[in-house]
């Protein structure tokens, strides 16, 4: 699936969003360079990584926007939206009010993104079975309501975070081409 040659035919620009702590510096960095980081909590400030991935014979460069922790002091900006196709937006399946507060952040792509921005909502941690305190019922029915895509992931074992985000382009695909 990984394209080496630098002939890119479009770039997608997606955001990451969601509560502090659910997983999304670990999701961007399980996505772009396979990797799990414990206790890598970095730079103060708006970030992006890159990975270029083939689909239906378009080379795709998904730039993926990490908040960098600034979502603790609501200072994600509208700048951070704009141009933005798509947007992860994460809970923590052992968290609840993570999950509790995914409405809000719904309202905030609706008032800053594009009215076109495909958004799927994650769940992850889902190898903490033990500790499940969020239904799948519950997102699947949010989902459908709001009309998101949804999936479950686990940035640590690394299950379905490349299906989520190859979900997601494609989506981003039908929508631009
Ligand atoms: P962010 O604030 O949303 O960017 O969250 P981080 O990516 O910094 O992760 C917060 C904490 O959750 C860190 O201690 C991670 O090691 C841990 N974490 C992230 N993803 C997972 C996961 O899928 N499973 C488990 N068990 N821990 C995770």
């Amino acid at each position: 699936q990984e394209n080496v040659q630098e002939k890119i035919d479009y770039v997608f620009k997606v955001v990451v969003i969601g509560d502090s702590a659910v997983g999304k510096t670990q999701i961007l960095s399980r996505f772009t360079k396979n990797e799990f980081c414990f206790d890598s909590k970095s730079t103060i400030g708006v970030e992006f990584q890159t990975r270029t991935v083939t689909i239906k014979d378009k080379v795709i460069k998904a730039q993926i926007w990490d908040t960098a922790g600034q979502e603790r002091y609501r200072a994600v900006t509208s700048a951070y939206y704009r141009g933005a196709l798509g947007a992860m937006l994460v809970y923590d399946i052992t968290k609840r009010p993570t999950f509790d507060h995914v409405a809000r952040w719904v309202e905030e792509l609706r008032a800053h993104a594009d009215n076109s921005i495909v958004i799927m909502l994650i769940g992850n941690k889902a190898d903490l079975v033990d500790l499940r305190a969020v239904p799948k019922e519950d997102a699947v029915e949010f989902a459908d309501d709001q009309g998101l895509f949804f999936s479950e992931t686990s940035a640590l074992s690394g299950d379905n975070v490349d299906s989520a985000f190859f979900r997601l382009l494609e989506e981003i695909n039908g929508v631009v081409c």
